[in-house]
């Protein structure tokens, strides 16, 4: 394991959602409660932060230039270049405590994404799939607050964490339909873990899972629910992980500062830092949309 290192100043207040654009080498990540897109470039060290007037959940990139968005009301594409946003689609008109949260392509160019209450803690949320014509349809109901998704090498399985449940979820995915079924429990989080949040999976089938309040990135075998390795982070909330750099050996991972006390915040000044680790693991970058 490389050393961890900070590499923005800025520090979000919910740092999520990073994603490594191979197409373009350029990183990007959101902080939700700023309404900010980054878009960092390793190669020059540069950064641009970009403000959609929203609350953004997460970016993915997108084969015909720019982002698709996941945002506080809907689904939408920003064009990196004016910064001009246009919504697609807002599934949820009728729940204005939700809000989107975690989100990213499938091998096949489709967009999945979830919600979840911006404040009360019922289970009001959703997973979301937009195909590449645009259309979205639910696809499953009851979440609490959706977040890490990831899929298998031989797109057999997806992945996939809804926070309060406290476990990694398999199911077994059609990748010609983007139909999933068979849901079981293949990672469980028990009493003195943090809350799964953001999630990659490794070029050996095995993932990376953030742990809001644990300070930690684990490395997992789905297939027996084992711990393989850990990655500690000098923050307790610590929300999403993604491989990216010119040889997808880089390991980047967002965390949070938010609702922290005067306390907590004396106790980890690195909160709501970008951090990237060598982990002699390599990921795959992000599936760019398709439509
Ligand atoms: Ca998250």
């Amino acid at each position: 394991m490389g050393e961890l290192e900070r590499i923005s100043e800025h520090a979000a207040t919910l740092g999520e959602g990073p994603c490594w654009h191979t197409q373009a080498q350029l990183f990007y990540w959101v902080d939700i409660e700023s309404n900010i897109v980054h878009v960092h470039d390793p190669g020059t060290g540069s950064n641009r932060a970009i403000d959609v007037g929203q609350r953004v959940g997460t970016v993915a990139p997108r084969a015909s230039g720019g982002l698709i968005v996941a945002l506080e009301n809907g689904i939408g594409a920003l064009d990196l270049e004016s910064g001009e946003l246009e919504i697609f689609h807002d599934p949820e008109p009728d729940k204005p405590n939700n809000r989107f949260n975690d989100g990213k392509c499938d091998p096949a160019g489709r967009f999945w994404a979830g919600t979840m209450p911006k404040s009360a803690r019922v289970p009001s949320g959703a997973l979301y799939c937009m195909e590449r014509d645009l259309s979205v349809r639910k696809v499953l109901d009851g979440v609490g607050v959706s977040n890490g998704l990831a899929w298998s090498a031989d797109h057999e399985t997806m992945y996939y964490i809804d926070t309060p449940t406290r476990h990694v979820r398999a199911f077994d995915y059609d990748i010609e339909t983007g139909e999933i079924a068979n849901p079981r429990k293949v990672i469980e989080f028990g009493e003195g873990r943090g809350y799964p949040d953001g999630m990659t999976i490794d070029t050996e089938g095995m993932l990376w899972v953030a742990e809001w309040l644990g300070w930690r990135v684990g490395r997992w075998d789905p297939a027996s629910g084992e711990l393989l390795e850990e990655i500690r982070l000098p923050a307790a909330k610590v929300t999403a992980p993604a491989f990216g750099g010119p040889d997808l050996d880089d390991l980047y991972i967002t965390t949070a500062s938010i609702d922290l006390s005067e306390e907590e915040k004396a106790e980890q000044p690195d909160a709501g830092g970008l951090f990237r680790v060598k982990t002699g693991h390599r990921g795959l970058g992000a599936y760019e949309f398709a439509g």
